[in-house]
């Protein structure tokens, strides 16, 4: 029996949404080859093959599951969300898939080939010049039209099931369970919403593993100084130039209390990291990839130092072909990072 506040769109509507999950693949778990790091090995959960790119595949999902479950979207709807390009492109994809109007409000600047491909899954996209602005923008866009503000920077955190076999911590644990080590001495991940490093962070807890959550921070973000004061209200003025991590307030979806440990990772550590990747494996990855894989591998040298052995997992988070302007141009990144010479020669001695 249905109850009355179930119609018969949204009853439509979470059936769509999961034979859409029924028709999608669980990620691979690559593991890297890094002789010198004896002992120790590393591996990428490579998000990038989502239908949508990125792990924000995974997000969207849940943001429009929560959404409909919540009474909050119905037939209709006009979405609106401030992004900084990801999860609009999993969003547009969904809401497209759901026959929603969907407006990603961006900032200017954003990577041509997100644009694009929000614009290729029926969204629109309306800009805005500084980060500080992109809530406000995106709230009064929704009210204006009645609509409904997808607001992934708080609702990342809740709207993951972190308990179930469905979501990105499940997956990793199930797929290490024939390694060497497949009990990970920690998990590496960056923070944009903060919603991926909740999931890990809970999931851990959850079921008991002795694995440490290390979440790396680029520079321009508050989430390091927040997570080392307790600081929920810091802010700063300047945006992060790694594209999905790093925030210029404390968002509701970070919570420092699921992390162990954070470290500051410099942008051109990233970069470097990404074009060392490149080398190792012949792929090209997205800038955050370049933190998430900086730390690890910083991580993986301590242990070995302490004459410790064991697995980490860090996460390809999406692929380079979005970012051929940017960190894959070699002047982009020399104008925007200058020399990444220290860290290539820091990394060189992993060759
Ligand atoms: C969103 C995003 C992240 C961070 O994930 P959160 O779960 O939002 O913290 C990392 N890399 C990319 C490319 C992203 O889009």
């Amino acid at each position: 029996m249905r109850g009355k506040a179930m119609d018969n769109w949204t009853q439509w509507a979470i059936q769509r949404l999961a034979s859409e999950r029924l028709r999608t693949a669980d990620t691979h778990l690559i593991r890297l080859n890094i002789p010198a790091l004896e002992g120790i090995e590393i591996y990428l959960k490579d998000e990038s093959t989502h239908p949508t790119g990125s792990l924000k595949h995974r997000l969207a999902r849940s943001l429009f599951m929560h959404a409909i479950c919540s009474g909050k979207v119905a037939a209709g709807t006009a979405l609106v969300e401030a992004s900084s390009g990801s999860t609009a492109v999993s969003e547009a994809y969904f809401a497209q898939l759901l026959g929603l109007p969907f407006t990603a409000v961006m900032l200017a600047g954003t990577a041509r080939k997100k644009i694009e491909q929000i614009e290729r899954f029926g969204g629109r996209c309306d800009f805005v010049t500084d980060a500080t602005q992109l809530y406000a923008r995106a709230r009064a866009l929704a009210q204006a039209c009645n609509g409904h503000y997808m607001d992934q920077f708080t609702y990342a955190e809740q709207a993951t099931d972190w308990r179930g076999e469905d979501n990105i911590a499940a997956s990793i644990y199930r797929q290490m369970a024939a390694e060497e080590h497949p009990v990970p001495a920690a998990i590496v991940m960056s923070a944009g919403t903060g919603g991926t490093a909740a999931t890990l962070g809970r999931h851990i807890r959850y079921r008991g593993y002795a694995t440490r959550l290390v979440v790396v921070d680029p520079e321009n973000s508050v989430f390091y100084d927040s997570f080392q004061s307790r600081d929920r209200g810091l802010r700063i003025a300047t945006s992060s130039r790694i594209e999905g991590i790093g925030r210029p307030q404390v968002e509701a979806s970070f919570l420092p209390e699921v992390i162990d440990t954070m470290y500051q990772v410099p942008d051109a550590a990233s970069i470097a990291t990404l074009r060392w990747l490149e080398r190792l494996t012949g792929r090209r990855a997205g800038g955050s990839t370049g933190t998430n894989l900086w730390g690890a591998l910083q991580l993986a040298a301590a242990m070995q130092a302490g004459g410790e052995s064991g697995s980490i997992v860090t996460v390809l988070c999406d692929g380079g072909e979005r970012y051929l302007d940017s960190y894959w141009n070699p002047v982009w990144v020399s104008e925007h990072l200058g020399s990444l010479q220290s860290y290539d020669a820091w990394l060189s001695r992993l060759d």
